[in-house]
């Protein structure tokens, strides 16, 4: 279970857009929760302002640090009361001056109890809160969005799927692209034949090694071909492979092959 909390001042683009489909059913059946918190509603401004000039000059608002603060105070105080003592909670500011989002970060955010996502707007946020609340600085690709509420929902997204009982098959989670640094291999569902188009025999054979070992080569060709930093590390981790296939393809004995 992780109970996913967002600072944003667009709540309603963080509610509708994760409420429809496998995520917005988990949420119903409560294997994870969901909360958007409008940063908003937590400003002292008698205007309800929460933005203001940087100083120094330059292009563009900034969001001022009191009602970002108050907000994420309000939010952690409500977690506390049901954590327990010491356990701090990871406060992720989603930024493009981050560490790019991956699917291993998604596998490891996915055992946190509880997780506060901070989404910038305009030009950004005020250093001063940023140091003083948040733990991890992430972003989802080298490009910039008008605000973090997209990038929030995209990790929100890839997390929860790890989360145990979100999937309907959890292996589903296990094999797919960058599980173990491949990229998935080519699927086929019916028919047969479509548009003089024909599913590869193997997986007409009902032979589970062999199709097994088909994906395999699928999914390395792929990798090579697309993401050949992925396949060097694969291929790094998986010296063994190539000497079984060596040893396949020259009929020797393991010995042999390693001389
Ligand atoms: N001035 C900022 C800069 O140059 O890094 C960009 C601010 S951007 C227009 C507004 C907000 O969108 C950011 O504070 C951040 O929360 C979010 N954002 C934009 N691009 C993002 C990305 N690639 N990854 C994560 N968050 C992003």
């Amino acid at each position: 279970m992780v109970n996913f909390h967002v600072l944003t001042l667009f709540p309603e683009m963080i509610i509708q857009g994760l409420s429809a489909s496998v995520i917005g059913r988990a949420v119903d059946r409560g294997v994870i929760s969901l909360e958007a918190v409008n940063i908003r509603d937590y400003t002292v401004n008698k205007h309800k302002k929460v933005d203001d000039y940087p100083y120094g000059g330059g292009a563009g608002m900034l969001m001022q640090a009191q009602p970002v603060y108050d907000a994420w105070k309000a939010v952690a105080e409500k977690i506390d009361a049901h954590k327990e003592k010491g356990k701090r909670t990871k406060v992720i500011y989603v930024t493009p001056g981050g560490c790019t989002f991956h699917q291993a970060m998604a596998k490891e955010l996915a055992k946190e109890e509880d997780l506060i996502f901070l989404c910038g707007h305009y030009e950004g946020i005020d250093e001063r809160v940023l140091e003083e609340i948040v733990t991890d600085y992430v972003s989802i690709g080298d490009y910039v969005l008008t605000g973090g509420e997209l990038p929030a929902m995209v990790m929100i997204d890839a997390i929860a799927r790890m989360v145990p009982g979100v999937l309907g098959n959890q292996d589903s989670g296990e094999t797919e692209s960058f599980s173990n640094y491949l990229l998935e291999y080519p699927q086929y569902s019916r028919p047969e034949s479509w548009m003089d188009k024909k599913v590869p025999e193997v997986l007409l054979s009902g032979d589970h090694k062999k199709v097994e070992e088909w994906r395999l080569e699928q999914s390395l060709e792929r990798t090579k071909a697309i993401r050949p930093e992925l396949y060097d590390k694969w291929a790094k981790e998986n010296q063994d492979y190539f000497v079984r296939k060596a040893k396949k393809a020259c009929n020797l004995k393991e010995t042999m092959v390693n001389y």
